[in-house]
């Protein structure tokens, strides 16, 4: 076994080097080394903890075989040199193992490690052949230079994999960017420009006393839109500094439905829904009462906004096994390939973005990294057309005794 087994074995994962068998750029230098020292059979062979990996071969169609069937590979890594094994046969160390007595008839063997810029031997460039064979010194130079080209070729894939990543990566975070800055743009916007409308109304004058209380009226209800974006903006960010405060207790987990019900009521009867709620009279939970309401809101409103007029939404609270909510609607669903991403900050579906239904893209991450700071889960399924089902899984709350001392049942953070 080689000293540096475990690294050995983290940098092979690292670099994700056995996900794809083989490949024709690694072939091709199996196929070289078979041609330069004339061998049927010639691997390109990754050592895994308990199987070998053919990355690149010549002359089988194997793509690997048990770290045991063969102990030339692994006997190269070992050594960090090249092996030579002239008859298997008449090796007591390889004579009786699967490759040489079984259906391979291995007897020649001459192996080279591959050996990464860390260090590490990852695997091997190989030949062997059915009869006892001997490889001059410029064979042997060229397997080790070509076990030496495999090794760069393998961290060379590993690079421009990562940079690939790192691109779309780049792009997907403009896209959000350029996205976000629309969306807000429109959602300050808005509420800016009615209130600029109806000051000059009043600032006019010769209106009566009820129609200027009216206009008054509006112009509080767009500064309170905007006074709620610039709030959920600071939230957001304090939430991904991890400087957000929360005050956990027990607090009942229906009642905090109730409320939040009630702060929707609204707009649930302006949109027609039809709202449906299926609770037991109590459930507790460990949770900031503030913060976890504002989960439950957003989570209505979402449901509320993206469901066409006439609508269900229902909401189905438990606390066996463990404290949950579920909120399902009837609305525009969310297309499978973007449900992974709805949590990123400021990701907004295209079908959100075609329908022109307003929004920022913030409301879903902010609810994630609060539950995830609280140590629950949230899941969404949705189908396209048919509607939406979001749970949201808390754990299971501590004992009164042990709340007492205000630690949280299983939260990933100190300080809750
Ligand atoms: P904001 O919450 O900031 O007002 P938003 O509602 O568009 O904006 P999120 O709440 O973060 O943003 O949701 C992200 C996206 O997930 C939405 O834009 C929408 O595409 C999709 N989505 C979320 N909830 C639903 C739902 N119940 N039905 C359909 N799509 C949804
Ligand atoms: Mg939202």
């Amino acid at each position: 076994m080689p000293a540096d087994e475990n690294e050995r074995l983290c940098e092979l994962e690292e670099l994700e080097a056995t996900e794809e068998l083989p490949e024709p750029r690694f072939s091709a230098i199996a196929a070289a080394a078979a041609r330069v020292c004339s061998t049927p059979i010639a691997l390109v062979n990754l050592v895994g903890a308990d199987s070998q990996h053919f990355k690149g071969s010549s002359g089988v169609t194997a793509t690997g075989m048990d770290r045991a069937d063969s102990w030339f590979c692994p006997h190269t890594i070992a050594a960090r040199r090249l092996l030579e094994v002239h008859d298997a046969d008449a090796d007591p160390r390889f004579r009786d193992t699967p490759i040489v007595a079984g259906e391979w008839r291995v007897r020649f063997y001459a192996g080279a490690p591959m050996i990464s810029s860390r260090g590490h031997a990852l695997g091997t460039v190989c030949v062997m052949d059915h009869r006892p064979r001997r490889l001059s010194p410029e064979q042997h130079q060229m397997l080790t230079v070509l076990a030496e080209n495999a090794a760069l070729l393998l961290e060379a894939h590993h690079q421009v994999r990562r940079a690939d990543r790192i691109i779309h990566g780049l792009q997907d975070v403009q896209e959000l960017k350029d996205q976000f800055l629309r969306n807000i743009n429109h959602e300050l916007r808005t509420p800016l420009t009615s209130i600029r409308s109806y000051l000059e109304l009043i600032q006019d004058g010769d209106l009566d006393s009820a129609t200027e209380q009216r206009f008054l009226g509006v112009i509080e209800h767009n500064s309170d839109r905007l006074l709620e974006l610039i709030d959920e903006l600071l939230l957001m960010a304090s939430l991904n500094a991890e400087t957000a405060v929360f005050h956990p207790a027990r607090v009942d987990l229906i009642v905090l439905v109730h409320r939040a019900l009630e702060v929707v009521a609204d707009r649930v009867q302006d949109r027609g829904h039809t709202l449906i709620l299926h609770a037991p009279d109590r459930a507790t939970v460990w949770a900031d009462a503030l913060r976890f309401q504002h989960v439950l809101v957003h989570l209505l409103d979402n449901a509320i906004k993206f469901t066409p007029d006439g609508g269900t939404i229902e909401v189905r609270a438990s606390a066996d096994p463990a404290p949950r909510v579920e909120i399902c609607d009837t609305g525009i669903g969310i297309g499978a390939e973007h449900v992974e991403r709805i949590f990123e900050d400021f990701y907004r579906a295209p079908e959100a973005e075609e329908r022109a239904i307003p929004g920022t893209g913030m409301g879903l991450a902010i609810v994630d990294k609060i539950i995830r700071v609280h140590g629950g889960s949230i899941r969404i399924n949705s189908t396209p057309g048919e509607g939406t089902c979001v749970r949201v899984t808390m754990p299971v709350p501590p004992s009164p005794q042990s709340s007492a001392h205000r630690t949280p049942p299983s939260s990933p953070r100190p300080g809750l």
